[in-house]
């Protein structure tokens, strides 16, 4: 951001950009941009859903990793770092959520499921760095309750992954947007069906699952997610202060503060028809008999929504972020991370920009 341009500074103060795409990744380097000089112009289709509008909003690196995802956990732990000076540039603390994630099972083969993962971080694969046990350390089941008193008598143990937190995606969206504008950004309503006729010396496709049609060779596939926000009553008990992630048998579970609030997540159906929409009866009975089972006190909760969003994903797990020509660049294919690997992929942005700019 500010201070971090990655050599992307125009010499002229009529270098221009124009990104396709107003979700989390289209307007966080939309805002790098600017930040770095450019004039930003962010289209963005107001029919074409988002998936960043019913994201949980987790920012999770070590309790994410899974042997054989080596790279992503690397991008995604270089983006976790990345957070503080977002979070400084938009000058908002309410976006914060949590601080801290607490992972839990129910059953001793749960937790030892998640110790799997834990072994796996441990042995070192974030960049070759061996990640201390301090940051992600293993809790028994009477400390998870000094931590987190909202939960029940199931959880059994699990891990604490320090610093790895949440934000409210909603606020995020409209504090990057806020931020844009006061530095001079665009944005508007449109839908665009090729980004050859766009005015701007520079294009950025960043439109989500919409990229394949409008960029050749970016291949992506849909994986639907239902998500569901509860708020609290005058009847409710507190709320978690943790991301909670729970291993319930075969399933996990999420549960992410919010203010007057918690988001319960989600489901994941893949491949699947983008147009399939609408939520399934299973997936949200499933995961309220799960969140249920680690946070009985969720009962006293209204339910005020059951959203459904389609997470933009590549065969190879890894988001796209590259040059397609001289002129367009395109950033896509995040599937579940978008939101935590946004300030990585607005660095790596900046730093093309600056490579073709040069160029
Ligand atoms: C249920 C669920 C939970 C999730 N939870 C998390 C989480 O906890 N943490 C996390 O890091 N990630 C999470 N994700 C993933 C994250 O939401 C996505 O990876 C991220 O939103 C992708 O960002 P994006 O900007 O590429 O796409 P989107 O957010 O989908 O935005 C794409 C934008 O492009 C616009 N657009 C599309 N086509 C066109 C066109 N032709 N012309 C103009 N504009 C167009 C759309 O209107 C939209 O504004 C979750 C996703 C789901 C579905």
């Amino acid at each position: 951001m500010s201070g971090d341009d990655g050599g992307a500074r125009p010499r002229s103060d009529r270098a221009t950009l124009t990104v396709v795409g107003g979700g989390v990744i289209g307007l966080c380097c939309a805002l790098a941009a600017a930040d770095a000089g450019w004039r930003v112009t962010v289209l963005t289709d107001p029919d074409a859903p988002r998936a960043a509008d019913v994201a949980g909003g987790m920012l999770g690196s070590l309790g994410e990793g899974h042997p054989g995802e080596d790279v992503l956990l690397e991008i995604t732990a270089d983006s976790v770092r990345r957070w503080p000076a977002l979070l400084a540039r938009l000058a908002d603390p309410a976006i914060v959520v949590a601080t801290d994630s607490l992972f839990v099972g129910v059953t001793s083969a749960d937790v030892a499921v998640l110790a799997q993962l834990a072994r796996f971080v441990w042995s070192g694969p974030v960049g070759s760095e061996t990640v201390e046990r301090s940051v992600l350390r293993q809790v028994g089941g009477r400390e998870i309750r000094d931590l987190e008193p909202a939960l029940g008598p199931r959880p059994v143990g699990g891990f604490l992954a320090s610093g790895e937190g949440a934000v409210d995606n909603r606020m995020l969206l409209r504090a990057l947007e806020s931020a844009l504008v006061e530095r001079g950004g665009v944005v508007c309503a449109r839908r665009v069906d090729s980004p050859a006729g766009l005015d701007g010396d520079r294009i950025l496709v960043a439109a989500g699952l919409g990229t394949s049609k409008l960029v050749s060779g970016v291949d992506l596939y849909a994986a639907k997610g239902e998500i569901l926000r509860l708020t609290a009553n005058a009847w409710s008990v507190p709320g978690p202060r943790h991301v909670v992630r729970a291993r319930v048998g075969d399933r996990m579970v999420y549960l992410v503060p919010r203010s007057g609030g918690i988001v319960i997540g989600a489901t994941q159906y893949e491949p699947i028809d983008a147009a399939d929409r609408a939520p399934r009866v299973s997936g949200v009975a499933d995961l309220l008999a799960d969140a249920l089972e680690v946070m009985p006190g969720l009962r006293t909760y209204d339910l005020a929504e059951v959203s459904v969003g389609m997470r933009p994903c590549t065969a190879d797990g890894l988001p796209v972020v590259r040059a397609v020509d001289e002129r367009v660049i395109v950033a896509t294919g995040h599937g579940r991370n978008g939101i935590v690997l946004a300030p990585w992929t607005s660095h790596r942005f900046v730093e093309i920009l600056g490579e073709s700019w040069a160029d």
